[in-house]
């Protein structure tokens, strides 16, 4: 498929997990990409091993949670591409994996900067070049921790919530500059965030595998490829029509 021939990409957290799913998917569907990481040597270790085009993947480290390096970044890929096209706000934490009555304000704080602000700080320095160029789509990672609970993760349920609301407004002000914003919704998809979860809230990881698993209707666990179908459905001209939307990627967990 070339649906993002000649397009521009950001995907934030880009150098594992979803976001590195999203950036195989858009380069294999034609897209130039820039993967905005904090951890610069597993950036640099992904865009080596993904064996990208030459000239269509480059590389940028910030933390999503400080504004104003996270704006001169998305300067430099507007300088370094010409254009961006669509926005992927990926990156995320989950820790601490604590009850509220136990969170800290700092552990409070860290993980709104990163899943909260960090969707702000990025949406908010891109908008004006896609106004600019009257064309674009923001896809949202949030969870559906959006939608039901966990229990032991208030942070991270309110920071999901929070993006999933933040998705609904932007898909309201921006559309009358053809920009469309989406969120989606993944259940469990087997990364690294996902692994350190069931390491350390089960007896063994594999215990914790088999029980994740069965939580599913489907009984398996998601792939990073699968939330990046339904990415890149979103950021392509096939969602022309949809904005403002959420689509769930989880195995059916949510349908119970
Ligand atoms: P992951 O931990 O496997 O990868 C996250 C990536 O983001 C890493 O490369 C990391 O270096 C980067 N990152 C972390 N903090 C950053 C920061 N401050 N600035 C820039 N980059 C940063 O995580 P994942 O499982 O791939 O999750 C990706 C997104 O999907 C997150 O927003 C997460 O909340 C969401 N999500 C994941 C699941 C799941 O089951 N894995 C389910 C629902 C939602």
């Amino acid at each position: 498929m070339t649906r993002f021939n000649g397009k521009v990409a950001i995907v934030t957290g880009g150098a594992a997990g979803i976001g590195r799913g999203c950036v195989a998917r858009l380069l294999s569907e034609g897209a130039s990409v820039a993967m905005i990481d904090l951890d610069s040597q597993k950036c640099q270790a992904t865009a080596s091993e993904l064996h990208a085009p030459e000239g269509r993947l480059r590389t940028y480290t910030a933390d999503v949670g400080k504004e104003a390096i996270l704006a001169d970044r998305i300067r430099q890929v507007h300088k370094d591409f010409g254009r961006i096209d669509v926005l992927v706000n990926n990156a995320g934490i989950v820790r601490p994996y604590k009850s509220t009555h136990e969170v800290t304000e700092e552990e409070w704080d860290r993980l709104q900067a990163v899943n909260t602000k960090g969707v702000f700080f990025a949406t908010k320095h891109v908008l004006p070049i896609m106004m600019a160029q009257k064309s674009g789509s923001i896809v949202n990672i949030s969870s559906v921790a959006a939608l039901l609970s966990f229990g032991g993760i208030a942070p991270y349920h309110a920071s999901k919530g929070a993006v999933r609301a933040m998705t609904k407004n932007d898909a309201m002000d921006y559309a009358k500059y053809n920009i469309r914003v989406n969120a989606v919704l993944p259940g469990f998809v087997l990364t690294d965030m996902v692994k350190d979860e069931l390491e350390t809230l089960y007896p063994s990881y594999e215990a914790g595998l088999v029980t994740a698993t069965a939580m599913q209707p489907l009984n398996l666990m998601g792939e990073p490829s699968d939330i990046a179908a339904a990415v890149c459905f979103l950021a392509s001209e096939d969602a022309r029509y949809v904005t403002g939307s959420d689509i769930v990627v989880d195995g059916g967990y949510s349908a119970r």
